[in-house]
């Protein structure tokens, strides 16, 4: 491991605690955790926040994946079509999200696409 990966480890790991902190110090300003819960309530909670922290992963990867795509060649002509960034709604294991994805339009064969992150591949004879 690299000392920047190193030191993202260390900061993501602080991250984490604090969110945990802050977690437990919201649920309890919103009265949430009063008495003696039973335990499956707190680990309930505390899935919902892990489930929370997967879907903004993942609508951030999907969100950089959609930013690195460039050109790409239409599937059917070959001609480079420029991609667009759509939001769309899925739904994942974690949840319901909104995501942006690479969207494409070949106004030749008038069909969309979703183009490969990385660019368009050469163009078909
Ligand atoms: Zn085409």
């Amino acid at each position: 491991m690299d000392a920047t990966a190193s030191e993202l480890r260390k900061e993501l790991g602080e991250l984490l605690r604090r969110a945990a902190e802050v977690s437990v110090e919201l649920d309890r300003a919103e009265g949430a955790a009063v008495g003696v819960p039973h335990y499956s309530a707190i680990e309930a909670r505390a899935h919902e926040l892990g489930r929370e922290l997967s879907r903004r992963i993942q609508a951030r990867r999907m969100g950089d994946l959609a930013a690195a795509t460039s050109a790409a060649a239409c599937p059917t002509c070959g001609d480079r079509c420029e991609p667009r960034r759509r939001r769309r709604r899925l739904a994942s294991i974690d949840g319901p999200l909104e995501i942006d994805e690479p969207a494409a339009h070949c106004p030749r064969c008038r069909r969309g696409f979703f183009p490969p992150p990385g660019g368009a591949g050469p163009r078909r004879p």
